[in-house]
């Protein structure tokens, strides 16, 4: 039996609402976030929506002094890949954290971030 999970907008609805949610496949419980569309791991469309605590570490991140003209008002910033507790990445923008102080494996919880855009996903101090 195959059952969408969340779309993709519904993950970004929610997540400006403070709900950082991710999917795990009802067949072999692999775990995404974003929402995809098939498993990557076995193919299956078989999503169930879970909750993330919104809480992890920097694995990278990248600094944007040149930014698109949407953004160049906040340049420079910096955008991180954190790795969440539960063991999936999530890409993000960090927010209340200077940027001389960034460092891989630093704590970081999830905060909405609230645009007109899709942006909805920031980390800032944990
Ligand atoms: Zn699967």
């Amino acid at each position: 039996m195959t059952e969408p999970g969340i779309t993709l907008r519904q993950f970004f609805d929610r997540a400006r609402e403070g709900r950082l949610t991710g999917v795990r496949c009802r067949k072999c419980g692999e775990l995404a976030i974003p929402p995809k569309e098939l498993c990557p791991a076995c193919h299956e469309r078989a999503w169930e929506p879970v909750p993330l605590a919104g809480e992890g570490t920097i694995a990278s991140y990248t600094v944007i002094r040149v930014a698109p003209r949407a953004y160049a008002a906040d340049a420079p910033y910096a955008v991180a890949a954190v790795r969440l507790t539960e063991g999936v990445s999530l890409l993000g923008r960090v927010v209340d954290i200077p940027l001389e102080r960034l460092a891989i494996g630093l704590p970081v919880r999830f905060r909405p971030i609230i645009r007109d855009d899709q942006t909805a996903i920031g980390f800032g101090p944990a």
